[in-house]
């Protein structure tokens, strides 16, 4: 019996589970291993600080897996590639034949000073990346109603790198429909040059910042959080003070990933990234955030190179050439207030454009501009999550990117 062992049922783990048990036969044995049995759904931590229920977005992630592919709970301590061999926590080791790793990525606040001491407190700093950070930045956010609040990302690449723009534009409208608006200063605070990373994305969503008064202090590369001054240094001496700071920490690989020598220094794994297959182990394939492609790392990319990943596995197992089929593609909902978001269809070679995105039933989606469908499709997303994408059906949105609609910069090539 060949042996599939796949690290992590989140996003992609899960959904891979679900379309290879599908593929392969029953000769396949498939086992997926993740550290705890709760699926959390990510996308919530963003409006867990507004409005929604923490417990909506806990599930137990077994119910997603189908039947004929085993669950083992351990926390995974390394990978030994030339063994084919995983060493758990709890002193067990799994042999396999073919790996996923699609363990995703964690936020570390030890790699910036002050940074786990000024979190630790639970009073004026704060952080919206974890279900316990999120659930107490609401507490935060409802006992703040004056003062210089910053939203700040330390570096990049983070997970759902629009989501820190989203709670800057609805802390904006928190504090608007308040009526406090006009006593809390709010500063989007960056490492990148603008607003966002691409040209047309970085213009737009800069426009919308300026447009609700918010301040952008770009080019701010961190070098500590002082928590008794209040205050945040970057390294080239400006310092900006702060009365409530809601950081996103430097995202990195897994510890066992550093341990196993598999990743790049901040822990994501090299892959091709047309076929997402290990680019140093053949015999290793990596999905989700885990891996280094430049593309965005999101439920959206995990969700599609998961689905462009089955074709690339089944050559590989069956000794074919690869297909090649993985483009970038990643799709996402940028909540802006006032009820609307904005939506942003790119891959690794077409920024994210200006245009409409076509869509059965709903109708055509503005792109990189506010509308109520956007926010409305944001908010479907969570119901499509669970019953549609982690059970790995197919939905009505189309896995390799289309120019459809997308509107072309004069002077580009389309
Ligand atoms: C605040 C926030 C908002 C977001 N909003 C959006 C959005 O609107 N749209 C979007 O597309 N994406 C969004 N995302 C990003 C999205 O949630 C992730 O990109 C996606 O979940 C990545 O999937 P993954 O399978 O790679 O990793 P994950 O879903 O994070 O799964 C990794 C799994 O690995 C397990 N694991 C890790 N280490 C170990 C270990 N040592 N041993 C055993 N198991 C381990 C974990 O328990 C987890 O279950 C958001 C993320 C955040 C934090």
């Amino acid at each position: 019996m060949a042996k599939l062992l796949i690290l992590g049922a989140g996003t992609a783990g899960t959904m891979a589970a679900n379309l290879l048990r599908k593929a392969l036969d029953a000769t396949w044995s498939i086992t997926v291993v993740d550290q705890d049995t709760e699926h959390l759904y990510q996308p919530g931590f963003l409006f867990i600080p507004f409005w929604m229920e923490p417990t909506r977005v806990k599930k137990d992630r077994r119910g997603f897996l189908p039947e004929g592919v085993e669950f083992v709970e351990a926390a995974i301590r390394r990978v030994d590639p030339h063994a084919r061999e995983v060493h758990l926590a709890d002193d067990r080791t799994l042999a396999y034949d073919w790996l996923v790793i699609a363990t995703g990525t964690r936020p570390d606040p030890t790699l910036v000073e002050g940074m786990v001491e000024a979190l630790a407190e639970r009073t004026n700093v704060h952080e919206f990346y974890t279900f316990e950070g999120a659930k107490a930045l609401k507490a935060a956010l409802d006992g703040f109603d004056a003062g210089r609040l910053l939203v700040h990302v330390t570096e990049m690449p983070i997970k759902c790198p629009v989501a820190p723009l989203e709670f800057a534009f609805l802390v904006e409208d928190h504090y608007r429909k308040r009526r406090l608006r006009h006593r809390v200063d709010i500063t989007y605070v960056t490492p990148l040059d603008g607003a966002f990373t691409k040209p047309v994305a970085s213009k737009e969503l800069g426009g919308l910042l300026t447009d609700r008064s918010i301040r952008l202090a770009a080019d701010f590369a961190v070098e500590r959080v002082d928590g008794k001054r209040q205050v945040l240094v970057a390294y080239d001496g400006r310092e900006l003070p702060f009365d409530l700071l809601v950081t996103v920490p430097p995202n990195v690989g897994q510890q066992y990933v550093f341990d196993s020598g598999l990743g790049n220094e901040s822990g994501f794994i090299p892959v091709d990234k047309h076929t997402l297959r290990s680019v140093e182990h053949e015999r290793i394939f990596v999905l989700g955030d885990a891996s280094d492609i430049p593309t965005s790392k999101a439920g959206s990319v995990a969700h599609f190179m998961t689905e462009q990943f089955v074709g690339n596995f089944l050559a590989a197992v069956e000794g074919r050439p690869l297909p090649h089929s993985f483009d970038g593609h990643a799709n996402c909902f940028v909540e802006s207030g006032r009820g609307q978001a904005l939506l942003l269809d790119f891959n690794y070679d077409t920024e994210p454009l200006k245009g409409t995105f076509p869509a059965p039933v709903i109708g055509p989606m503005m792109l990189l501009k506010p509308a109520r469908v956007n926010h409305l499709g944001k908010l479907a997303f969570e119901q499509i999550y669970w019953n549609l994408l982690l059970p790995g059906r197919k939905l009505p949105v189309p896995t390799e990117m289309s120019m459809a609609g997308k509107r072309v910069p004069a002077g580009q090539k389309e």
